[in-house]
């Protein structure tokens, strides 16, 4: 017999890995122990080299599902194996264990615990066990224990108990174990209070079926429920939540019912299978009227919580399941305040007594030839650590405070990165107090007291004054971060690019975010690492005529947009095309006066303006954008599956400055024409692609790098960031995207902190 000390690292606190170690141990026969210190799991096994081999084998090969194994070291261990079998040991005295994991959707186990009328969780609609359920909604701080979680009013009954205290149970030490007797309660409410129903689910599935809208509590906020193949309730719930255009999510009961509305890719039903169960967008092939207008994809999500299987199991087809908010506010979580902010818009709330700590937004993802890709990062995927390369292990404890409107912050800390979920627009006060908590609350789960805080370069984002009172207050150093350069940073940061030898470039697409010449950019190709940049080529800098209103009106940038290519001859060059009737009754000699005077009209080097002002061009979102991203989102989905041959030709200066005049003469000849808006949308994205390979092969060739870094919110037009790669990598580029981390603003505060971390204290 022989002694071998195993040590597995990664995820692996907190997922029910002891007691997996422990089974594993008893059914191969082996004495031992095993606990948890502060680098993971340590293993002392004592048994035959081959007994030893296949337990090492088996711990890789079959963990626990939430587990993720970055590592299993073994050495040889000459102590003698103790007298009594296998055990598991009292962690590593003052270790506290402070990985949080993200909310996990009922494992398969405990499906077949509920469904199963002989089991003590018949329908008990709060079921989880070490696989599965709540963890960072429910966290109030660390130690990650049922006392430090919103379980700690529910005392565990005996049997609930015994499961918890058992390591060969799969409920050993499951912090929000509960069960019908000691657990949380649902319950429905309407106007009028407690519907006394003995069965509430059932009487919410009904309701939902006779077209009512029905506030449902779930893991990371309340939704807003109602039947996705009604028509009428699908208007009646956009009206009471004043949201006109912007895409519902859709919650369906298993894979086969999302196939009766898209189409699924393997990889898709994976995704959607995984235990973060985020929102994935799918191509539809029957629309589902009102849900996602102007769009050919569709936000889906499966059941993620017990009450989610029930209820859908009960309802006949797709729910439409959006976050329960009124417009522009955070999700709701509280009980009181749902009963308060939803009561315009829900018939009913389907309520429960386990609280919120903490809202989680639910995550949305895709799939592209590529792989999953994120676009919102919430429940399911947040808090999950980024790995980083290791040069980031003994860099000074960083915040970065993130951007604005896709507000996230990121601490950065004993190696690794771990960003925030999502958070939202900073601009509503709610939002603004949440990011506030926010911050306190990780510092604390984390244990990181930062020494440098990240902000933006915009003096103006609530971000970045926040960030500053923190570093008045704590003495950190503050350091500001040009928006871009985050963005490029993050992306290299995330494949763990080694900051010794970083230099790439870096084609940002994006909105809006202020340069370093105090103009604002946003269509920008930087050569650069994690410590500098230089900006080698942008988008030409056009007006914003009304400045923020120019964001949410795509009209105003196709009129500065026809005025920079054509000058005051624009009005004649567009006659006889439809955008001459659509702005026949714009106020456009008022816009040209802005312009010329340069008065509320900031120039921008905008990628997502250029795209606001093609959508307009061919009428889409014309008016008014409701939602951030309309007008490019529905210009890329007119598209169709179409690759439409050749591009609009584009123009570049030897300074590198990038610009349209000959795109908008290519288009204007294609609408006189009477060419189709599918084919003026394809050969303008073709177009877009063309250039910018061009231009970025050749700064990259100058440069002497051959790495290619995409980011920015403009990068999630599917069709364009599916070009611009393929032509990239036919010249033999490496490309870098986004994985881990959405692309847009959501994304930002990881390179924030990277940069902020490893810039030199000159103090
Ligand atoms: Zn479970
Ligand atoms: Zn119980
Ligand atoms: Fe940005």
């Amino acid at each position: 017999m022989i002694g071998r000390q195993i040590t597995v690292t990664g995820r692996v606190q907190g997922v029910g890995f002891r007691p997996f170690i422990w089974r594993l141990a008893h059914d191969a026969g082996l004495k031992g122990h095993v606990l948890n210190d502060g680098s993971g799991v340590k293993i002392a096994a004592w048994g035959s080299q081959t007994m030893l081999d296949d337990f090492q084998r088996s711990i890789a090969q079959s963990p626990p599902t939430l587990a993720r194994i970055e590592g299993v070291t073994a050495t040889r261990l000459d102590a003698p194996p103790p007298a009594d079998g296998f055990q598991i040991a009292h962690s590593v005295s003052g270790h506290i264990s402070t990985e949080i994991t993200p909310d996990a959707a009922t494992c398969t186990a405990c499906l077949a615990d509920m469904r199963d009328p002989d089991n003590r969780r018949f329908g008990y609609l709060f079921t989880n066990c070490t696989h599965c359920g709540p963890r960072l909604s429910i966290v109030t701080g660390i130690p990650y224990d049922r006392a430090q979680t919103s379980m700690r009013t529910f005392t565990m009954c005996a049997d609930c108990q015994r499961e918890y205290d058992d390591p060969g149970d799969r409920r050993f030490h499951a912090q929000p174990n509960a069960c019908a007797v000691c657990g949380p309660k649902v319950w429905l409410e309407d106007a009028q209070g407690p519907v006394a129903s003995a069965d509430p689910v059932a009487e919410t599935a009904q309701r939902l079926m006779r077209g009512q809208i029905v506030a449902i509590k779930g893991i990371g906020g309340f939704h807003l429920a109602c039947d996705a193949t009604d028509p009428d309730a699908v208007q009646r719930l956009r009206a009471r939540k004043n949201r006109q255009a912007k895409p519902f999510a859709i919650m369906a009961q298993d894979l086969a019912q999302i196939r009766t509305f898209c189409d699924l890719s393997d990889a898709e039903a994976e995704l959607l299978m995984t235990p973060g169960a985020p929102i994935v967008l799918l191509r539809t092939h029957r629309p589902l009227p009102g849900v996602a207008p102007g769009l050919d994809r569709i936000g889906v999500m499966l059941p993620h919580a017990p009450l989610h299987h029930l209820l859908m199991a009960q309802v006949d087809g797709p729910l439409v399941m959006t976050s329960g908010n009124r417009s522009h506010l955070p999700q709701t979580t509280q009980n009181d305040e749902a009963r308060g902010t939803l009561a315009r818009i829900a018939n009913a709330w389907l309520m429960h007594d386990r609280d919120i700590v903490n809202r989680l937004d639910d995550s949305l993802m895709r799939v592209d030839h590529g792989g999953p890709s994120i676009l919102r990062r919430g429940r399911g995927l947040a808090p999950a650590p980024i790995a980083l390369h290791p040069a980031f292990a003994d860099v000074p404890p960083t915040l970065a405070m993130g951007a604005e409107l896709k507000s996230t912050f990121c601490l950065l800390g004993n190696g690794r990165a771990i960003p925030s979920p999502h958070i939202g627009d900073l601009t509503t006060p709610q939002t603004y107090a949440d990011f506030r908590t926010k911050i306190a609350l990780f510092q604390n789960l984390y244990d990181i007291a930062p020494e440098v805080i990240a902000v933006d370069l915009h003096p103006d984002y609530l971000s970045t004054r926040w960030g500053a009172r923190l570093a008045k207050e704590t003495g950190a150093r503050l350091v500001e971060v040009q928006h871009h350069h985050a963005h490029m940073v993050s992306c290299l940061a995330e494949h763990q690019v080694a900051p010794e030898d970083a230099q790439s470039v870096g084609l940002i697409l994006d909105g809006t975010g202020l340069g370093t010449d105090g103009t604002i950019w946003g269509g920008e190709v930087l050569v650069g690492d994690y410590h500098n940049f230089a900006r080698k080529a942008h988008f030409q800098p056009i007006a914003l005529p009304g400045g923020e209103k120019a964001v949410r009106e795509p009209w105003r940038n196709l009129v500065a947009h026809l005025i920079a290519a054509f000058g005051p001859d624009w009005v004649q060059r567009i006659a006889g095309t439809p955008m001459s009737q659509m702005l026949a009754d714009k106020p456009t000699d008022l816009i040209g006066q802005m312009i010329a005077q340069g008065l509320n009209a900031p120039l921008a080097s905008s990628a997502g303006r250029l795209f606001d002002a093609v959508a307009a061009a061919l009428g889409l979102a014309f008016d008014q954008q409701y939602y951030e991203g309309q007008a490019a989102m529905e210009l890329e989905a007119l598209i169709g599956g179409r690759a439409p041959q050749g591009g609009y030709s584009v123009a570049v200066s030897d300074k590198g400055v990038i610009s349209w005049a000959p795109l908008w003469t290519a288009l204007i000849a294609d609408l006189e024409a009477g060419v189709d808006p599918a084919t003026i949308a394809g050969r303008f994205h073709v177009g877009l692609a063309d250039v910018l390979a061009e231009t970025v092969a050749s700064v990259a060739s100058e440069a002497r790098t051959g790495r290619i870094v995409l980011s920015g919110g403009v990068m999630q037009n599917r069709f364009l960031l599916h070009h611009l790669t393929d032509r990239l990598r036919a010249q033999g580029l490496t490309v870098l995207r986004h994985r881990q981390l959405p692309a847009n603003d959501g994304g930002l505060s990881l390179g924030q902190a990277c940069i902020a971390a490893l810039s030199p204290d000159d103090r």
